[in-house]
């Protein structure tokens, strides 16, 4: 309980209302529990006395040194059964505090910021006044159970801190594929490898319940909510954590959009990431998608996923043939003749979505030529995004500068038609072409002889901001309304802002879904589970005591690898607390009552063991083939393969 006394009228408030009287302190005191008195100037420190209360000396930032303090002859873990009483000098970091106590109490640790931003939230949801609490150590050696649905590493990373804290819990995660690792496996490029070795951390969890039975088991190929209720998972586990991740993508809301030739990005990151639902049965794997009769590619939004395809696309076949890129796939990609690659967001250069890493990853390229409008770039620099780059944390203002160090470094165009010139000429080189203010408008399309319809030009219209810094919008410029609805055939066919292609990809960003719409509350503003650190509300608007979330399926779909680690932290500081608050049941999961309901329904269970035989033959198809793995793309294969 954090408290604070007025200095003039010996007044304890709490938070800030009124509580009571220093004299009627104890009264309002539990024992057992740690409370913390904020003020620099405690006058009535007889009556704290009388009243057997212990009044620490007051400590100064990073010298906390309170041993000294106890008085003789007794240790500060006696002094836990009265309340104690720590006078805090407001210079005095939570931190330090919080350090200095961790290891004399076995204190539930509750991070500096966690417990700045959480104060409120845990009044609310617990109806109490603290937040630094003694450990129930009892929780670590009570058989407590997790169901972790998604295996990406919103799930492994939960399934990691819970384990850390309590190597005695049972977490089993739930997986839709027959695979685990999620967006590691089959988002992540393939040429990043460094980024996918995350997977050995995660494979190690999964060994680790081969070897002790502690760690993770793992289910796979099982469609929570089809296979298996919310009831299920309730009745049978402790606790409950959605990591699903985004199972969809944005849509531009366009005519023909669906079109062949109009790709999701998604999809074409799946496709060359060995996705076992769309690499063989994808679009991509058609004799219609043809990269050797593709000279001009659009590619909607310039996000990360961006950079990844056009990386994919400028590699040649030997750049990639090492990695895990399925054989299928890599015979496809070499047919590659992709000559201009044309990146195009509708706002500007300081709201792009690359980070510099990225895209100065693809300005090093061997054969590509980056270049970029100078019109585009001085009319995206307005008042307003001037304002914006002057950030407020230096972090951020850095990366602004070198985003515009890096831009200055390209190739800087002074007039459109010069784009098209080097689009036409054949200089060796694949071209990319990084374009700002102009939204998409209108996809046109062909009548094939087989009666298909494909995508062959896409228009856009020039936009310019509007909003204020951090919230400035892409808004199209007048007189370019009048051409939003017209054909692309009426429109001058000189006009800098058609795009003639086959190949399109919307890289907008991906989308969350909820699998529960009866359970779970979704905000469909941000498409996340509604939460609060984790805790998810239900339906009716409270939080669950047994319901949490991680990943982006939590926070939305942003965000590396390492955001999630951080983000996993924060729900298992809220996990922790209710366990530590005795709100989540011990439970023993009734895993045959689980596995015969799925048997019922014919469904092969992939478990850490069929995942061990399935990742040994792909490494060895890879080694073979002098390549880092050759992944299985067939789920029938897979079925037969650990039968
Ligand atoms: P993203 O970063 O959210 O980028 C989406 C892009 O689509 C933005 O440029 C956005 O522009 C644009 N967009 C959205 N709706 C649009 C519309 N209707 N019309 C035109 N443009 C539209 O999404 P992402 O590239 O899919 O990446 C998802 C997350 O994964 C990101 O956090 C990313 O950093 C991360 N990721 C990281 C790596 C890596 O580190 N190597 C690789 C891949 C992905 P507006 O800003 O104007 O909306």
């Amino acid at each position: 309980m954090f408290l604070r006394i007025s200095r003039k009228k010996s007044m304890i408030y709490n938070n800030k209302k009124k509580l009571c009287l220093i004299e009627n302190l104890d009264k309002k005191l539990e024992k057992k529990n740690l409370y913390f008195i904020l003020n620099d100037q405690i006058k009535s420190k007889n009556i704290l006395k009388e009243k057997n209360l212990f009044l620490t000396e007051k400590f100064r930032d990073q010298k906390i040194n309170l041993t000294q303090k106890v008085p003789s002859g007794s240790n500060i873990g006696n002094h836990m059964k009265k309340p104690l009483l720590m006078r805090i000098g407001l210079e005095t970091t939570y931190k330090n505090l919080i350090a200095f106590y961790k290891d004399k109490l076995n204190l539930n640790m509750i991070s500096t910021s966690f417990f700045k931003k959480k104060f409120c939230f845990l009044n609310k949801i617990q109806k109490m006044n603290f937040c630094i609490y003694q450990a129930n150590k009892e929780i670590a050696q009570k058989k407590y159970s997790f169901a972790i649905i998604g295996s990406g590493p919103g799930g492994f990373y939960s399934a990691k801190q819970i384990l850390k804290k309590y190597p005695k819990f049972q977490i089993d995660i739930y997986e839709k594929l027959p695979h685990p690792y999620g967006l590691v496996r089959t988002g992540i490029a393939p040429d990043h490898q460094e980024a996918k070795n995350v997977e050995k951390d995660f494979s190690e969890l999964m060994r680790k319940q081969e070897h002790d039975s502690t760690g993770v088991r793992f289910y796979g190929n099982i469609q929570i909510s089809k296979d298996l209720s919310f009831e299920d998972l309730k009745q049978n586990y402790s606790g409950i954590i959605f990591s699903y991740g985004a199972e969809e993508e944005n849509k531009l809301n366009l005519l023909n959009e669906d079109c062949f030739g109009c790709f999701s990005a998604r999809n074409f990151v799946n496709w060359y990431n060995g996705h076992i639902y769309y690499t063989e049965k994808s679009d991509f794997m058609s004799p219609q998608f043809d990269l050797s009769k593709t000279k001009d590619v659009v590619i909607i939004g310039n996000g990360n996923v961006a950079m990844d395809i056009c990386r994919i696309l400028c590699k040649n076949y030997n750049e990639i043939k090492n990695f895990d890129i399925p054989e299928k796939v890599l015979e496809k990609l070499s047919k590659n003749k992709i000559k201009n690659i044309h990146i195009i967001a509708r706002r500007g250069l300081v709201q792009s979505a690359f980070t510099v890493k990225e895209l100065r990853e693809v300005s090093r390229l061997n054969n590509v030529n980056i270049y970029v409008l100078k019109s585009e770039i001085e009319n995206s620099l307005n008042e307003n995004s001037q304002k914006e780059m002057d950030a407020i944390h230096a972090s951020e203002r850095r990366h602004y500068e070198r985003k515009l160090e890096l831009i200055k470094s390209l190739n800087i165009l002074e007039k459109e038609a010069q784009i098209q010139e080097i689009a036409k000429t054949d200089n060796g080189k694949k071209n990319i072409f990084l374009r700002f203010l102009l939204t998409p408008a209108k996809i046109e399309v062909v009548k094939e002889a087989n009666g298909i319809n494909n995508v062959s030009a896409i228009k856009f219209l020039r936009s310019h901001l509007e909003g204020k810094p951090n919230n400035q919008n892409a808004i199209i410029n007048k007189e370019e309304e009048e051409n939003l609805n017209n054909d692309i055939s009426n429109i001058n066919k000189n006009s800098q802002y058609i795009f003639n292609t086959n190949v399109i990809f919307k890289s907008i960003g991906y989308k969350c879904t909820n699998i529960f719409p009866k359970h779970l509350k979704f905000d469909t503003n941000n498409n996340v589970i509604l939460n609060k650190w984790g805790v998810v509300f239900d339906r009716e608007n409270n939080l669950y005591d047994d319901v949490f979330t991680c990943g982006w399926v939590k926070r939305g779909a942003k965000g590396i690898v390492d955001s999630t680690l951080r983000d996993s932290y924060d729900t298992f500081n809220s996990i922790n607390y209710l366990l530590e608050m005795d709100k989540l049941t011990p439970k023993i999961p009734d895993n045959k009552g689980i596995i015969e309901k799925l048997e019922r329904k014919n469904i092969t269970i992939f478990t850490n063991e069929k995942w061990n035989l399935i990742d040994k033959i792909e490494l060895e198809r890879g080694s073979k083939l002098k390549k880092i793995r050759e992944k299985i793309i067939n789920i029938e294969e897979m079925k037969r393969l650990v039968s």
